[in-house]
């Protein structure tokens, strides 16, 4: 099992929901985000309105339904947590709309993923909070317009390029969830530590933040292995070389690449010359979706400039090679 993915584990599931911060001042980091949507919310509150739909966009594990629960919070509204392969019918879309209350937020996540008859039955609830339903068959079919309460919907998706355009119209307000920063990841190891009641120096927290690609949901993952191995084989205590030991032995490189991250340079280097090569080509060579290596995969390699596009293709940079262990000639 690939403890560096940034999916959701049955491991995270349980401390995940312990470790989610309930506010937006505890939200570590995306201050961008977290600046507007404060006066979003700020003003609908005045107003005593609904806020508008917000869509939430970038790689997994970047804590786009952690935000979705903390606008609910902060806003005072219930959350409903759904996602599109969830819905498979209208029918199923409009009694999930039907059963929200006034001002209630219903969190979609995948939402890419629903498709195109239940997507249609959210343009008119989220423009004029109405739906259209069909009674009786045939001859005697016809249509009636039902009122919603005001709701706000929370979109989420690590895709949104595969977003119809009629439905990413109708958000109001787009975010684009960004990697973490090392200092951000220390913060939010620190305090997943005292959540759990783990001791960690500032030398261990900055060694974890380091190889957790950037990602909050992996830091925390990599927070629970490490503390199981200070536990068994040091005094509990998590130091810079106890967690330096721990990552090593759990295959965790310096960036926190994953095995995929490599195979995808490995096999630009040796397969590819290094590149340029096309994203589909890539995809194909290692046996990826190409559409995984661009949204999940490729966003954090170019961020540590391991990879770069360009016009003709991807390629990689002499810091690939030297990452690698690889000789480079320029
Ligand atoms: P996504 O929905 O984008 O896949 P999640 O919201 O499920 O990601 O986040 C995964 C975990 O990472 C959460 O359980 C939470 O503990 C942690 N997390 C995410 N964002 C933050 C943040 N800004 N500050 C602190 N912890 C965070």
């Amino acid at each position: 099992k690939r403890i560096i993915t940034s999916d959701v584990l049955e491991e995270d599931i349980r401390t995940e929901t312990n470790l989610r911060p309930q506010t937006l001042d505890d939200y570590i980091g995306q201050s961008k985000a977290k600046e507007t949507l404060k006066i979003y919310i700020q003003a609908a509150k005045e107003r005593g309105d609904s806020l508008d739909h917000v869509l939430l966009y970038g790689p997994p594990g970047l804590g786009k339904t952690t935000l979705a629960g903390i606008i609910a919070n902060e806003m005072g509204v219930n959350i409903k947590i759904t996602s599109g392969p969830a819905i498979e019918k209208p029918g199923e879309m409009a009694a999930i709309l039907n059963n929200l209350q006034e001002g209630d937020l219903l969190f979609v996540d995948e939402i890419h993923r629903l498709n195109r008859q239940v997507e249609e039955v959210l343009y008119p609830a989220m423009e004029d909070y109405s739906i259209d339903i069909m009674i009786g068959k045939g001859a005697a079919a016809r249509s009636i317009r039902l009122d919603l309460p005001r709701f706000t919907l929370v979109g989420a998706t690590t895709r949104a390029g595969l977003l119809t355009a009629p439905l990413r119209d109708r958000f109001g307000v787009v975010h684009r969830l960004e990697f973490y920063t090392e200092s951000e990841l220390e913060t939010i190891i620190s305090r997943s530590a005292q959540v759990l009641g783990v001791e960690i120096d500032k030398k261990g927290a900055a060694e974890m933040a380091k190889r957790s690609r950037g990602t909050p949901r992996l830091a925390n993952r990599l927070l629970k292995r490490v503390r199981d191995f200070a536990q068994v084989k040091y005094d509990g205590h998590i130091t810079g070389d106890v967690a330096s030991l721990a990552l090593d032995l759990l295959e965790v490189d310096k960036f926190g690449l994953d095995q995929t991250d490599r195979n995808i340079l490995l096999s630009m280097i040796e397969k590819f010359s290094g590149g340029p090569v096309g994203l589909d080509t890539l995809a194909a060579s290692i046996g990826e979706d190409s559409g995984t290596i661009e949204d999940v995969y490729e966003p954090y390699l170019i961020k540590t400039g391991l990879i770069n596009r360009t016009p003709r293709g991807r390629v990689v940079t002499e810091l690939t090679y030297h990452h690698l262990g690889l000789p480079y000639n320029s």
